[in-house]
């Protein structure tokens, strides 16, 4: 196998075909030996049915059916894990990410690297919320973290079958497979898109999900959070520590002292809150800790024709 395509699918059901034909008059000027892996990720609509039809006209068509929703990077990490290619591409499912950019991307490949991923000039149809956070994360992300992970870089890429290989072999739970994939090095390089609007239908990324996302990448790369709260509470420590002297000076020297609500009051409630913060980004790292030791498998497969 020369090209294996691994496509994520939640609720994309008005743009399999599309998405299909695209690929297919794409991949066809490249090789004959491809295949397209259909990871769909706990689709409430018609999305399976869909391509396991398309699967029994196209036998370059596999199918990985997980038996719920598990994730986009946990459906990418099953194509991962199922594919065979000795070139692998990761592709959405709604058309963001233009399938002709393929034959750019896979012919830099030639030039010797082993991973080309597409980096966005400018996104279209998204949110100004989305656009903004997405840059500040990405920005912040790349300064706390000691590897470089490349800025306004979605998984949209194509790699070589050793990086997919040593993919399989990291362990983590909370995946975050852009910076994995930084991690690993070797030769990367990037071409450049206009990312275009989703084709139909709408995001599966809810605020939710996008930020545990975010977290999941700042965790799995970066102990610099909790670094902060050390930091942070020797700041506090010694500023509590001059403030206790100054008190006991007015208490028993110039004996001027007085009730001082408001000031005790605020001190609390601010202590108080960089606790509760600096406790819950301990929780942070523990709660991915946890998920690692349980050691349940990532995801479950309902049904595959791999
Ligand atoms: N996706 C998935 N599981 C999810 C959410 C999304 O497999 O829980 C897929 C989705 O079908 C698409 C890709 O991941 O192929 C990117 O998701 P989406 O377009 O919703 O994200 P956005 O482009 O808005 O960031
Ligand atoms: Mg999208």
């Amino acid at each position: 196998m020369d090209i294996s395509v691994i496509i994520p699918v939640y609720n994309e059901e008005n743009n399999i075909s599309m998405l299909h034909e695209r690929l297919r008059s794409v991949l066809d000027q490249l090789t004959n030996r491809y295949e397209l892996i259909f990871v769909n990720d706990g689709s409430k609509d018609n999305s399976m049915p869909m391509i396991k039809a398309l699967s029994k006209r196209h036998p370059e068509i596999k199918y990985i059916d997980l038996s719920r929703n598990f994730g986009h990077q946990v459906a990418v990490t099953a194509g991962l894990d199922k594919s065979c290619g000795d070139t692998v591409v990761i592709i959405d499912a709604d058309l963001q990410d233009p399938p002709e950019l393929i034959i750019d991307m896979y012919q830099k490949m030639k030039e010797g690297f082993q991973v080309v991923y597409a980096k966005r000039k400018r996104r279209q149809g998204e949110s100004i919320f989305k656009l903004w956070t997405a840059k500040v994360f990405y920005r912040l992300l790349s300064r706390i973290t000691s590897i470089s992970i490349p800025v306004d870089t979605g998984d949209f890429r194509i790699m070589d079958k050793r990086i997919v290989q040593i993919l399989r072999e990291m362990p983590e739970k909370n995946k975050y497979l852009r910076g994995q994939i930084s991690w690993i090095g070797f030769n990367q390089t990037y071409v450049e898109y206009e990312r275009q609007q989703r084709n139909s239908g709408e995001t599966g990324y809810t605020f939710r999900k996008m930020l545990r996302f975010a977290l999941d990448g700042i965790t799995g790369f970066s102990d610099l959070p909790l670094k902060i709260v050390t930091y942070f509470g020797f700041l506090v420590s010694i500023f509590a520590f001059l403030i206790m002297l100054y008190a006991l000076y007015s208490r028993y020297i110039i004996e001027d002292y007085e009730p001082g609500w408001a000031s005790l009051m605020i001190v609390i409630l601010f202590i108080g809150g960089i606790q509760m913060i600096a406790v819950g980004i301990i929780g942070e790292y523990l709660s991915r800790m946890n998920n690692n030791i349980r050691n349940r498998p990532l995801y479950i497969i309902r049904d595959s024709n791999l």
